[in-house]
């Protein structure tokens, strides 16, 4: 137990060799092509800076969307809004990679795909730390999945409840939720 009664889920050390796994699958699809990374704000920014600088396949760019599913508390209410407009010409005949924090609902993966889609890369594929699959309402595939976990709420390693906790270098849960 940590503060505010956290308990750990998943350690630094774990995240670590977790977010390496998968930088070499991601290597290996686009070693001859090269990618683009899109950062879903704010949840995913600790991890794709760390993903960044495991990949070896070379990036070409990295850009920022923010996705909000709108509910109240831990529930997502199915209806996400994205915000901050891509650069489309950065997209156009690109890689694309989305890479995402959880997923939990899907909603934010069908809603951020159909929304990259629009733009007209050469391919999209999307990448989430972290899979709640219990939960899941729509019917969409993950790319690569850094780890498979319980239904519990999560915060640290850039995700949040309230804005809070995002610093906290690895990966805990409130037992009691
Ligand atoms: P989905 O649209 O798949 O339901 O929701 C995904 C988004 O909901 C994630 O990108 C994240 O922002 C938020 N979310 C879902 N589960 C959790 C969780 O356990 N902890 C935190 N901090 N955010 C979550
Ligand atoms: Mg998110």
């Amino acid at each position: 137990m940590l503060r505010d009664g956290l308990a750990l889920l998943i350690s630094e050390a774990e995240l670590r060799s977790g977010v390496a796994r998968l930088a070499r699958q991601i290597d290996q699809d686009y070693a001859t092509t090269g990618l683009v990374l899109v950062c879903l704000l704010k949840g995913a920014t600790v991890f794709t800076a760390d993903l960044l600088r495991a990949l070896r396949a070379e990036v070409h760019r990295i850009e920022f969307v923010r996705a909000s599913s709108y509910g109240s508390g831990t529930t997502s209410s199915g209806r996400v809004s994205i915000t901050g407009a891509l650069p489309a010409e950065h997209i156009a005949g690109q890689h694309v990679l989305a890479v995402d924090d959880i997923a939990d609902t899907g909603h934010t993966c069908v809603a951020v795909a159909e929304y990259i889609n629009s733009l007209a890369p050469a391919s999209l594929r999307y990448c989430t730390l972290l899979d709640k699959p219990e939960r899941r309402q729509a019917d969409v595939r993950y790319d690569y999945v850094g780890f498979t976990i319980p239904n519990h709420f999560v915060v640290g390693y850039g995700m949040d409840f309230d804005e809070r906790y995002r610093g906290l270098p690895a990966v805990y849960y409130f037992p009691d939720r």
